[in-house]
């Protein structure tokens, strides 16, 4: 492989690398004070010193006071504790029932989490509450001082780990004590360690957790503040550690290493952290380096009430997971507000403060901590740089957004865009370049004109498969937006071209198949020899399942009819494109679906007669509504489709394969403008995901080779795995752990 460089590390909400005088104190406190602090010899005795003193520069740190500082394992722990003791007490003094529990919208999942669990474990029976957030992620105060009377605990939290977003906190303590003085009030205070200032014990919160590992210290080691007047359970009994708050052997290497960062924040360290205007500073050189890079990027969130250290921002058109994917690529390390599945979700954070919901899909959150130095800063601006240079050269990204001068990829053979379970697919000849765009959809409008621009296509025609009753075309807007007017049919068929449409020296081939809808049909690609090579077949046959034919258009005997054609057109191997691809197999053929199809395969067979065919296909459909959910699926699934088991390599393994079998085709299926910015490995080719539905179309026949597919994680190159063995080529393997672990 090539060398992989150091990483641009800014993810430092999730967590930190420990600062190297950290560590040293902590590898100095494994190798020599080891003792444990309950021994009364003198290892033991130095060992409870240090203990100690880490204490001290706790307290100091965060103005404890009189409060009692308890070290935990980390924030979850000191949350668990903190919300067990507030509602043991509830519950003690009676009337907790028909309680409330308030917390914020945008709390980390500990919160809510720990407050249902405790509730219920208990048997408090009171109603755990969300406060809403305004657009600005602030604490609706009206609606806490409306509800804090009834409440038995709030719990708010300082800074909010995905925007960096602080709250008033004494606004907020006015909406509580003023209508509540009681009520017990914890403050996740994890995100705000050295982040703005504590005053603990000039306030009335009376619980607050903190964690080692967001600020340069290791991870399993945290601190509770508990107010002194604030009841307290054990969370831990046993050996009465802690003075009985917390039972368990105390961690001293990671105790140790917490005290140098307390010592920093003290200002008592032999070196600094960079103070709130220089982060400030960083911040905003960041967000130009963004903008000169992409050209316009969203902020999720306002600059003045977050703190200096986190930037959530989105950058129109890209999903979380295409920005992850590039900048993993690109060696930057950020984080995504939504999970990175198939199925596009959002950030509920952002969700909460009403943002649109693209900008909560797209959410990237970009952290730093105070350790952020001049050098690493310039050298994150040049990384955002050079990924959005390779967006550019990929034609994904216009080039007017930078300066850079970078060559554009051209692009060629068949390109799949996919928005949740819908496809749409581009195809540009080879030779010629004539290019037609199958199924535009609305959401992929811009990034389709962005390929045809910047690739300079010539667009020879822009077709639907049918008219979609799920979701609309933006064929008609897409024309218009390209300047190309056909005189065509309604579903873009040239009105003078008949049924074959030339491509250069392929041609496409207009096939009618009603059926799904009254006006279904294919387009049949056929190359200058006349051979079949790939088929766009809309929604009549859909990987896993055939079309719907229960709508007011459909006609389930006509669906036999156009079924049977297809196939005898097509036979069993010719590469079949859906408008859908709801389960990640991306494309399909009739020898796939024959095999996990059993209606489909009685027809074909002739086993099914046409009144049987209606008669099941009819049944199947009447239950899709029990399939969807809330999106109205295409196409009624027969049976459950079992997983296909793939082999896996990595590490020796790999590179014992590759040399045993010379002829073993390596892929690199990530998207070419990650595979530009990586290290990779030396044999493999790049054949992007998006691009598989044309490897497979020319290699067809080829089903005994060997083929070892490779992405980044290891996540989608397991899908096309199993995607490309569902078609047949059954020695096809993946490497587990993609380059992450390579
Ligand atoms: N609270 C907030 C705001 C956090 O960001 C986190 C960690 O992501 C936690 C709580 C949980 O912290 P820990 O990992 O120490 O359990």
């Amino acid at each position: 492989m090539t060398s992989r460089p150091k990483a641009i590390y800014l993810d430092a909400n999730a967590t930190t690398q420990v600062l190297p005088q950290a560590a040293q104190a902590a590898m100095l406190a494994m190798q020599d004070m080891y003792g444990n602090p309950s021994s009364s010899h003198i290892t033991g005795l130095q060992a409870k010193a240090l203990m100690e003193d880490t204490r001290k520069a706790a307290k100091q740190c965060l103005g404890s006071g009189n409060g009692r500082l308890v070290f935990t394992s980390g924030a979850t722990e000191g949350i668990q504790t903190a919300i067990l003791s507030a509602l043991v007490a509830a519950r003690n003094q009676g009337g907790a029932a028909g309680g409330l529990l308030l917390y914020g919208a945008t709390e980390h999942k500990a919160v809510p989490e720990s407050l249902k669990h405790w509730n219920q474990v208990l048997g408090l029976n009171a109603e755990v509450m969300a406060i809403p957030v305004d657009k600005e992620g602030r604490l609706d105060l009206a609606f806490i001082a409306d509800k804090a009377a009834d409440a038995l605990m709030i719990c708010t939290m300082a800074v909010n780990n995905e925007t960096g977003v602080f709250q008033d906190l004494k606004a907020l303590e006015h909406a509580i004590r003023s209508h509540n003085p009681g009520v017990f009030w914890m403050v996740d205070c994890v995100q705000a360690l050295g982040k703005i200032d504590l005053d603990l014990a000039h306030t009335s919160i009376d619980y607050a957790p903190f964690s080692g590992h967001k600020l340069y210290a290791p991870k399993g080691i945290g601190m509770l503040y508990i107010r002194e007047s604030a009841p307290f359970t054990p969370f831990i009994a046993g050996g009465g550690q802690e003075g009985g708050l917390r039972s368990g052997t105390e961690n001293l290497p990671a105790m140790a290493a917490l005290k140098v960062v307390l010592d920093m924040l003290n200002g008592k360290g032999d070196t600094q952290f960079a103070d709130k205007a220089t982060l400030s500073a960083y911040r905003l050189r960041l967000i130009a380096a963004l903008e000169q890079a992409f050209g316009r990027i969203v902020l999720n969130h306002g600059l003045e009430n977050s703190v200096p250290t986190t930037l959530n921002f989105a950058v129109p058109g890209f999903s979380s997971k295409e920005i992850m994917d590039l900048f993993d690529a690109a060696n930057i390390r950020v984080s995504s507000g939504s999970a990175c599945s198939s199925k596009v979700t959002g950030s509920f954070v952002l969700d909460a403060m009403g943002l649109p919901r693209w900008q909560s899909e797209s959410a990237i959150r970009l952290s730093f901590g105070p350790a952020m130095t001049e050098a690493q800063l310039v050298e994150a601006c040049a990384a955002i740089k050079a990924a959005a240079g390779a967006l550019q050269h990929s034609c994904l990204l216009s080039a007017e957004s930078s300066d850079s001068n970078l060559t554009k990829a051209p692009l060629q053979g068949l390109l799949q865009l996919k928005s949740d379970g819908a496809c749409c697919w581009l195809y540009v000849e080879p030779g010629s370049r004539a290019t037609v765009i199958v199924d535009p959809l609305p959401e992929l409008m811009d990034r389709l004109l962005q390929i045809v621009n910047c690739q300079q296509l010539p667009v020879v025609a822009v077709l639907d498969t049918h008219g979609h009753g799920d979701h609309q075309s933006c064929r008609t807007a897409l024309c218009q937006a390209l300047g190309l007017e056909f005189d065509c049919d309604h579903l873009g068929w040239p009105q003078d071209k008949g049924a074959s449409l030339p491509l250069g020296d392929a041609s496409l081939i207009r096939l009618d198949t009603p059926g799904h809808t009254a006006d279904s049909r294919a387009y049949l690609l056929k190359d200058g020899g006349g051979a079949q090579q790939f088929a766009f077949v809309g929604d009549t046959v859909l990987p896993g399942s055939l079309g719907r034919s229960n709508f007011a258009c459909s006609d389930t005997g006509l669906l036999y009819d156009s079924l049977k054609q297809l196939h005898s057109t097509l036979g069993e191997t010719s590469v079949l494109l859906s408008s859908h691809d709801y389960h990640n197999d991306f494309f399909t053929n009739f020898a796939a679906e024959i095999q996990q199809n059993p209606l489909l395969a009685g027809l074909l067979a002739g086993r099914i007669s046409r009144e049987e065919f209606i008669l099941r296909k009819d049944n199947l459909d009447s239950r899709l509504e029990d399939q969807v959910g809330e999106v109205l699926m295409c196409g009624a699934y027969d049976q459950c489709q079992q997983a296909q088991s793939v082999v896996e390599y990595r590490g020796q393994n790999l590179d014992d394969l590759l040399a045993r079998d010379p002829e073993a085709l390596l892929l690199d299926i990530r998207e070419p403008h990650e595979y530009q910015l990586s290290h990779r490995q030396e044999r493999c080719i790049n054949v992007p995901l998006s691009r598989l539905a044309g490897f497979v179309a020319e290699n067809a026949a080829d089903y005994d080779r060997m083929l070892i597919l490779i992405c980044r994680s290891g996540s989608r190159s397991l899908v096309a795995a199993r995607a490309l063995k569902r078609l047949g080529y059954h020695n096809v393997a993946h490497v587990n752990g993609g380059y992450a672990l390579g």
